[in-house]
């Protein structure tokens, strides 16, 4: 009888003492999600796996967030962003959508159900998708402010320079696909490293940029229109010079893409795509800039 006591008693010590492990294990699990969420002084340009199109999460070194285009799907981007942002952290503080066309713009849809949008960028082009349509009409529900993006803007965001160097003011027209190549096309300069975003521009608008004498040295290339041969053309790449490029791709997709030929004018610089790496994610301190 004195026995069973004593065992009940120990037995009870130890859940007790298992109790606090959980209670610690919880703290510290808050604590690291509470560091991850802080801003750590580097520039974080994170590619998101959202299949056939682009979405791109970029964290600047001062922790502001900005969403370069949504992706195909919803539950893709809802997932990622899930996984990227601490879970208190509902504020974009500014979304671009580089064209409307459902591959960049489906993924948005429902993103204010979720998140508050201080500003959006976007491009003066009509709906031709419904998806476009369905995230204009939440914008405007949502009074969202809304900016037509026009080559020579600049916007500073921290130590985070972000230009616009397409569409230019006069919008092209008679191209190949007029709305690809009036895709919002960024760069980002982080101290001494750079990054060009191109949305699906293509080769009308690589010309264009390269004739209009803009800056276009960059360490890293998001590579056009998720490496169709219409894009990345020889004389880009030239401009460009980058020493590593990313495609944002889906996996076994109808298009072909990447084409063979964009990777042969890409040889020499390290390519990465989510088809085979998933979410990839470029970092720079601002002298260095490294993938993960
Ligand atoms: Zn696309």
């Amino acid at each position: 009888m004195h026995e069973k006591a004593r065992t009940t008693r120990l037995e009870k010590l130890r859940f007790s003492g298992w109790r606090w492990v959980g209670v610690l294990a919880v703290v510290a699990v808050l604590a690291w999600l509470a560091l991850r969420g802080l801003p750590d002084g580097r520039l974080h340009v994170y590619f998101l796996d959202v299949g056939q199109g682009d979405a791109i999460l970029v964290t600047a070194p001062d922790g502001r967030q900005i969403l370069v285009d949504g992706g195909p799907s919803p539950t893709a981007l809802l997932s990622e962003l899930g996984d990227l942002l601490p879970f208190w952290d509902r504020d974009l503080d500014l979304v671009v959508l580089t064209h409307p066309d459902g591959d960049h713009v489906t993924g948005l849809i429902p993103l204010l159900d979720r998140y508050r949008v201080a500003q959006v960028l976007d491009v003066p082009q009509s709906d031709t998708a419904a998806s476009t349509a369905a995230w204009r009409e939440r914008l405007v529900a949502a009074k969202t402010p809304r900016t037509y993006a026009q080559r020579g803007m600049r916007l500073s965001v921290g130590d985070l320079r972000i230009t616009v160097l397409n569409p230019a003011a006069t919008p092209m027209r008679g191209t190949a696909s007029d709305e690809n190549n009036n895709s919002i096309v960024l760069r980002l300069d982080y101290g001494q490293t750079s990054l060009l975003l191109t949305g699906d521009a293509e080769t009308a608008a690589e010309a264009a940029m390269i004739a209009a004498g803009l800056s276009l040295r960059a360490d890293v290339l998001k590579v056009g229109h998720h490496g169709s041969n219409g894009s990345t053309s020889a004389p880009f790449v030239a401009a460009v010079a980058p020493r590593v490029a990313v495609i944002q791709v889906g996996a076994d997709n109808t298009f072909g893409h990447p084409n063979p030929e964009v990777l042969k004018r890409l040889a020499g610089v390290q390519v990465y795509r989510t088809d085979q790496q998933g979410r990839i994610e470029v970092v720079s301190d601002g002298r260095l800039v490294w993938v993960k």
